[in-house]
C-alpha cells in the first residue's frame, strides 16, 4: 500500500479503531460505515451487550468484528478469546472471511469449525491457539467435549443469525456451548426475526443490552419483489422465462426440497444454463465447489434449498427465484435478501400457485404490505385465482414501515418492467 493511502481517511475514522483495523477496513474497500455499523460499533468498544435485530445484506459482520478485534488488540494473549455461532458452514465461512481481512494486518488469528469435514485440520488449527473461533454449534459441541477446544478464555460471544440456529434446531447446543464460558464477558446476539425462544435467549444471554434494530421483517429497500401466479405444471416454463431475460445475470432459485434442488439444477444445465445445486446432500466439498463457481461466475445459476442458502452473500445477484415458497413467511425475507444486497438492486419473483394462499396472507401480515402481483403473458393459469389482496390484517402501520411500503412495493416502475 502506498503512503499516501495508507493515510488516507475513511469514514470509519470516527470509531477511534486501532490503525492496524483502520488499514484492514481500507483493504476491505469499505469508505463509509453502513447505518448498523454505526450503531453498533460504539456500544461495542464500550464492551456492552448488543442486540442487533438485522437482516443479512447490512453490514452486520463487520460492525460485531470491528469492536471485537479491537478489544482483542488492547491485550495480548493467545488461545480462543471471541466465539462467534453461525447456523451454517457457509455463513461461518464468509464471516471468517471478513473477519480474516479486516484483522489482515494484525497477527490475530481465526479459525472455522464446522461438520461435515474431518475434524484433523480444524483440531491442527485450534493447537495454533487462534484468538478467534467462528464455528457452527454442532461441531463447537463436539470439539468443545473432546477437549480440543476450551472456551474458558472467551472475552466475546456472538450469536449470528440466532433465529436460524433456533430454526435448526441448535439451541440446546448453543446452551451447552455457553455453560463453560466465562460470566464476565461481553454478549452480541443477532436475528432477523425474533421468534419467542430466540427472545428467551436474548433475555437469558444479555445484560441491559445495546438495541439495534435495524431492518425489522420487511425486506430491504433495494429489492423489487413481487408474486407471479402461475400453475404448478408452467413452473419450469416461467422460469425459463425469467431467466433467458435481459436484466437477469445471476440468480438464486430456491425449492422447497433437497430432491427438487437437485432436479431442478441438473434440468436447467441440461437446457443450456450454467446452473449448479446447492443442498444438504452433497458432501462438505460439492457445496464449497458450488458455491466457489457461483462466486466466481462460473455458474449464473444456483438453485437452492433454504438451509444450504442462508445468509449467503454474494455481490451482484440480480434475481432471486422462488420456485416453490419458502416453509414460513420468515424465510422469504431471508431468501429474497439474497439479491439488493450491500446497496444494490435485485428483483426478487415468488412462484404461486393457489394452494399457497395461506401463506402469501401469512407473509404479507408480516411484512405489513401487500406485495405487488405481476403477470407474464402466456402463464396465467385459466382461473384467475388470485390470493385476495387486501391490506393484511394486524399490519403494523409506523411511519417507518409506511416509507418502506412505498420504497420497496410501489417504487413507480412499471409492473412488468422487471423480473422479465
Ligand atoms: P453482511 O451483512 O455482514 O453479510 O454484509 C454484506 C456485504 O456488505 C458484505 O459483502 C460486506 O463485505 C459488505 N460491507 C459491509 N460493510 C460495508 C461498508 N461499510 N462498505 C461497503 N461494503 C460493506
Amino acid at each position: 500500500m502506498s503512503a499516501s493511502a495508507s493515510f488516507s481517511s475513511t469514514g470509519f475514522d470516527r470509531f477511534g479503531l486501532d490503525e492496524v483495523l483502520l488499514r484492514g477496513i481500507r483493504a476491505a474497500g469499505f469508505e463509509n460505515p453502513r447505518p448498523i455499523q454505526l450503531d453498533t460499533i460504539p456500544a461495542g468498544l464500550d464492551g456492552r451487550d448488543v442486540l442487533g435485530l438485522a437482516q443479512t445484506g447490512t453490514g452486520k459482520t463487520a460492525a460485531f468484528a470491528l469492536p471485537l478485534l479491537d478489544r482483542l488488540l488492547e491485550v495480548r494473549r493467545k488461545g480462543p478469546r471471541a466465539l462467534v455461532l453461525a447456523p451454517t458452514r457457509e455463513l461461518a465461512t464468509q464471516i471468517a472471511v471478513e473477519i480474516r481481512t479486516l484483522s489482515k494486518f494484525t497477527r490475530l488469528k481465526t479459525v472455522t469449525v464446522y461438520g461435515g469435514v474431518s475434524m484433523r485440520n480444524q483440531v491442527d488449527a485450534l493447537r495454533q491457539r487462534p484468538e478467534i473461533v467462528v464455528g457452527c454449534p454442532g461441531r463447537v459441541l463436539d470439539l468443545l467435549q473432546q477437549g480440543v477446544l476450551r472456551l474458558g478464555q472467551i472475552e466475546t460471544l456472538v450469536l449470528d443469525e440466532a433465529d436460524h440456529m433456533f430454526d435448526m434446531g441448535f439451541l440446546p447446543d448453543i446452551r451447552r456451548i455457553l455453560a463453560p464460558l466465562p460470566a464476565r464477558r461481553q454478549n452480541l446476539l443477532f436475528a432477523a426475526t425474533m421468534p419467542a425462544e430466540v427472545r428467551q435467549l436474548a433475555n437469558d444471554l444479555l445484560t441491559d443490552p445495546h438495541v439495534v434494530e435495524l431492518a425489522d421483517s420487511a425486506p430491504a429497500a433495494t429489492i423489487d419483489h413481487a408474486l407471479v401466479l402461475v400453475a404448478e405444471g408452467r413452473k419450469r416454463a416461467l422460469l425459463e422465462h425469467v431467466l433467458r431475460g435481459d436484466d437477469c445475470h445471476s440468480a438464486i432459485v430456491f425449492t422447497r426440497t433437497k430432491h427438487r434442488a437437485r432436479r431442478l439444477a441438473e434440468q436447467l444445465d441440461k437446457a443450456g444454463h450454467r446452473a449448479v445445486g446447492l443442498q444438504g446432500n452433497l458432501s462438505q466439498a460439492q457445496r464449497d465447489r458450488a458455491m466457489r463457481g457461483f462466486r466466481s461466475r462460473r455458474y449464473d445459476i444456483l438453485v437452492a434449498t433454504d438451509i444450504a442458502a442462508r445468509g449467503i452473500d454474494v455481490s451482484g445477484v440480480s434475481h432471486v427465484i422462488n420456485f416453490d415458497v419458502p416453509n414460513t413467511p420468515e424465510a422469504y425475507t431471508h431468501r429474497i435478501g439474497r439479491t439488493g444486497r450491500a446497496e444494490r438492486e435485485g428483483v426478487a419473483c415468488t412462484f404461486v400457485t393457489s394452494s399457497d394462499r395461506d401463506w402469501v396472507r401469512a407473509t404479507e401480515r408480516m411484512i405489513g404490505a401487500p406485495i405487488p402481483r405481476r403477470r407474464f403473458e402466456g402463464f396465467e393459469p385459466d382461473a384467475d385465482e388470485w390470493p385476495e389482496r387486501r391490506p393484511p390484517r394486524g399490519a403494523r402501520s409506523s411511519g417507518r414501515r409506511r416509507s418502506r411500503r412505498r420504497n420497496s412495493a410501489g417504487r413507480g416502475r412499471g409492473e412488468h418492467s422487471r423480473c422479465r
